[in-house]
């Protein structure tokens, strides 16, 4: 803990000129070594490369992290990546936050680097905050049966059953009626082939 509160690493990735083109992640950086709980900061050139999740892991164990906080992109690109590489580190996947200066600053704030550095360092701040106060998470494994119950022998039941068992499970099909078919069976004949209709 870092003045009673978990100890925090912060990562401020430039994203090449993605971010550094608009954003002052210098001055982000700086900003961020001074929030409560911020034990170190790391400036990368590209956080989710080899080097930069190395220097993820090399910090954790030099620093002891407790949280980490990635400020990059959008966590719908790298959220799994960042979560893979501090559990590798062995902090818990679910103790690290992202904050998003490229999607949510650089890129909607073109021209405006002020604002978007602002706006950087107030979404690092929340981040951060938000990160002191997570819980680490457990993923239970379950065990399932393998086999699928398809309630419904009509058309759609049938070819659902067809495909899953297809797929190499084992498919129980449920129809209430002594045959299947549903609507379907009670068509002579179907266009254009003119088939019995199942
Ligand atoms: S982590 Fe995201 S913002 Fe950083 S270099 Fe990779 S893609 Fe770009």
């Amino acid at each position: 803990m870092s003045n009673g509160l978990p100890r925090t690493g912060v990562f401020v990735c430039d994203c090449g000129l993605n971010i550094a083109g608009t954003v002052d992640t210098k001055t982000v950086a700086a900003f961020a070594e001074k929030l409560p709980g911020v034990a170190c900061v790391v400036h990368n050139r590209y956080t989710c490369a080899d080097p930069g999740q190395n220097e993820i892991r090399d910090a954790i164990a030099e620093h002891k992290l407790e949280r980490i906080v990635v400020a990059s992109c959008t966590p719908r690109i790298h959220e799994t990546t960042f979560r893979a590489c501090v559990e590798s580190a062995g902090v818990n996947p679910y103790l690290m936050e992202m904050a998003n200066l490229r999607e949510h600053c650089s890129w909607v704030h073109v021209g405006e680097p002020e604002a978007a550095t602002h706006k950087a360092m107030d979404l690092i701040a929340s981040a951060v905050a938000r990160a002191q106060r997570l819980q680490p998470q457990i993923e239970p494994k379950i065990k399932v049966q393998q086999a699928v119950l398809v309630i419904g022998g009509g058309v759609a039941g049938i070819q659902a059953a067809l495909d899953i068992a297809d797929g190499g499970l084992q498919v129980y099909l449920v129809e209430k009626e002594p045959s299947i078919g549903g609507l379907m069976a009670q068509l002579d004949k179907t266009y254009p082939t003119m088939d019995c209709s199942i």
